[in-house]
């Protein structure tokens, strides 16, 4: 089937026509590693998880690269690690808040279905020439200053945007829009306002490599140039991330990449998706509505949770991925709904063949809503449980992961054992001191806990055993 895209850069819907059908290459921003991700940072990985699978599909599995990185350098890291390991050498706090991050975005992501991209390199092991050769930070920004691209100015390497007559072809800025702009700071030192850093210094208590430009760390949008080119080579197939990167990261990293490379291109096909609202607000943590993706899966103590990761997952797919979402509470219910009702008939079953109406609708700009509408078709037309299963596991979304998918009816099952437990342990308790304060002959003792328990419904039957030894059941009252 013919896959099309849309392609922010060009704004048109295209046939998809890779470089190379072998090897298909596809670039996603990652995570800033430090703090949980929230259910907006879940909606990148799941569509362009959904798009992966697709493509290896379409391609085959083993001829597709998708990369996603890591920024594990950033500012607001670098604040996080002195707030929360102040004891500790920067270095080492940093380590400490980027990996426990990283570790919580993978399980919350791995939880929603998202199979790991092929490579997930982080930003630090780029910032100095390599080993291996692969292409680094240091490297990119010498060649953009040999090529005129960048200058040395006030403690910072800044890219020219002037040195580059189509910059802002992405976001569709013109050059004298943005000199009227009041989003970018106005700096003496900069030939021209938009001029953009590409290295700055770092005071000694900042993380810092040695460069030529003195100890310093990258700017923000160097990295993804630099991981990418690694890669996925100096021009490649699809790039993506969240609409609010479209400018100015995106814009930025063509810039470096096509000037340092001297290409017409970085990628062929540039793809956003749009933005998650919480309940018709845009999410913040002063509004109070900032939900991350773990307290939606969190267990309480009978192991219940409200939502299953993939009633998540079948919300997220049913708003089109450049369309924004309104993240409700009726929209989770009624994806759980849907969902419990395939788990009663399915629960069992292995996938088949998923349905083609399915496909055709994902390999038309992944068009996720006419799918899950066809999914709730094709099973009220045919019922075929195989396909069915077949089409949800092609959506990335598997009811047999048990481990994750608690249908209501057996957590309500699993709670009432639970609480039946709590309930044993707390007779056998009082049975003991019961026994105890007979023993001792404090009857007052004894007949307060026979009360205490019947005032809970527990009624207790002295007796004896086998050996004619006394022994104390018990029974609920009926
Ligand atoms: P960040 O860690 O903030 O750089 O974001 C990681 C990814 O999540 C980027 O692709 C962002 O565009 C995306 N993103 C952040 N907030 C939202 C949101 N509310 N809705 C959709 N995508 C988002
Ligand atoms: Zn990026």
């Amino acid at each position: 089937m013919q896959l099309r895209l849309y392609d922010t850069l060009t704004r048109e819907k295209r046939a998809f026509t890779p470089l190379d059908p072998n090897n298909v290459r596809m670039y996603v921003c990652g995570p800033t590693v430090y703090d949980f991700a929230h259910i907006g940072n879940a909606r990148p990985v799941i569509v362009f998880d959904v798009l992966f699978r697709l493509l290896r599909h379409l391609y085959g599995d083993d001829h597709v690269t998708y990369v996603r990185n890591i920024t594990d350098v950033d500012d607001k890291i670098n604040e996080r690690a002195a707030r929360d390991f102040p004891g500790l050498p920067l270095n080492e706090a940093i380590r400490k808040v980027t990996e426990q991050t990283a570790n919580q975005f993978h399980a919350d992501v791995d939880a929603l279905g998202c199979l790991r991209p092929t490579v997930e390199p982080r930003a630090t092991d780029f910032v100095l020439p390599r080993a291996d050769g692969k292409a680094d930070m240091v490297t990119l920004i010498k060649q953009l200053i040999a090529r005129g691209h960048a200058y040395e100015a006030g403690g910072e390497v800044l890219f020219d945007v002037q040195s580059m007559p189509d910059y802002g072809a992405l976001s569709g800025r013109k050059l004298d829009e943005q000199l009227a702009g009041a989003r970018v700071a106005v700096d003496a030192h900069k030939k021209n306002p938009a001029d953009f850093v590409l290295w700055k210094l770092s005071s000694e208590n900042e993380p810092g490599w040695e460069s030529p430009w003195g100890r310093g760390r990258p700017g923000w949008h160097i990295e993804c140039s630099a991981m990418s080119a690694a890669y996925l080579g100096n021009v490649f197939d699809i790039h993506g991330g969240g609409l609010d990167l479209i400018f100015p990261h995106h814009e930025n990293e063509i810039a470096q990449s096509r000037c340092a490379h001297g290409t017409a291109t970085m990628a062929n096909y540039w793809m956003h998706n749009g933005f998650l609202e919480v309940e018709g607000a845009k999410m913040s943590k002063s509004l109070g509505n900032f939900v991350t993706i773990r307290e939606l899966l969190e267990t309480d103590r009978f192991g219940e949770r409200d939502w299953s990761p993939q009633a998540l997952r079948l919300t997220m797919l049913k708003t089109h991925y450049r369309q924004p979402i309104d993240w409700t509470v009726r929209a989770l219910k009624e994806s759980e709904e849907t969902l419990q009702s395939f788990y009663n008939e399915v629960k069992n079953v292995s996938p088949g063949e998923h349905s083609p109406a399915i496909e055709a609708a994902l390999c038309d700009d992944l068009n996720t809503p006419l799918a899950t509408t066809e999914l709730l078709r094709i099973w009220k037309s045919n019922r075929d449980p195989e396909v069915l299963v077949g089409s949800l596991k092609f959506l990335g979304i598997d009811l047999s992961a048990n481990s994750t998918y608690i249908s209501p009816v057996r957590r309500a099952i699993e709670r009432a054992k639970s609480k039946f437990e709590d309930l044993e342990g707390k007779v056998k308790r009082s049975i003991a001191d019961r026994a105890a304060a007979r023993a001792r002959k404090d009857f007052k003792e004894s007949d307060r806990i026979r009360d205490e328990l019947a005032a809970i419904g527990v009624v207790l039957k002295d007796g004896k055993d086998a050996d004619g030894k006394p022994i104390t059941t018990w029974e609920i009252a009926r």
